[in-house]
């Protein structure tokens, strides 16, 4: 990769941090438990928890991510961005600006 390509993909990480932070501190608000109260009706609140479940699985799935691209910024920072950790190889531009997190190159994933 070339340093113009490594900037790119550097920004692409930085955007999708700072787009995920703000998901996860919408889910978080969104998955704080039910009140017990009765000022919702009991279908909404049927409906109220199916959506926190649904809520829940997002807020796992964006934390795993999130951690992924922290990582990703560690290696950006020590330069082995666009090394594949199994191989050694290159990963191909193209792949990690679809997937800056990725650690592997498309022979090794
Ligand atoms: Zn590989």
């Amino acid at each position: 990769m070339t340093e113009k390509e490594k900037n790119e993909i550097k920004k692409i990480i930085d955007d999708q941090l700072l787009s995920i932070s703000d998901e996860i501190d919408e889910l978080t608000e969104l998955t704080k438990p039910i009140a017990l109260d009765n000022s919702i009706g009991r279908l909404s609140r049927m409906d109220a928890i199916n959506n926190k479940a649904i809520n829940e699985k997002a807020l796992r799935d964006k934390k795993q991510t999130l951690q992924k691209l922290t990582r990703a910024l560690d290696r950006y920072n020590e330069d082995k961005l666009g090394t594949c950790l199994k191989c050694g190889g290159d990963i191909p531009f193209g792949r990690l600006k679809f997937m800056p997190y990725t650690t592997r190159c498309v022979k090794c994933a």
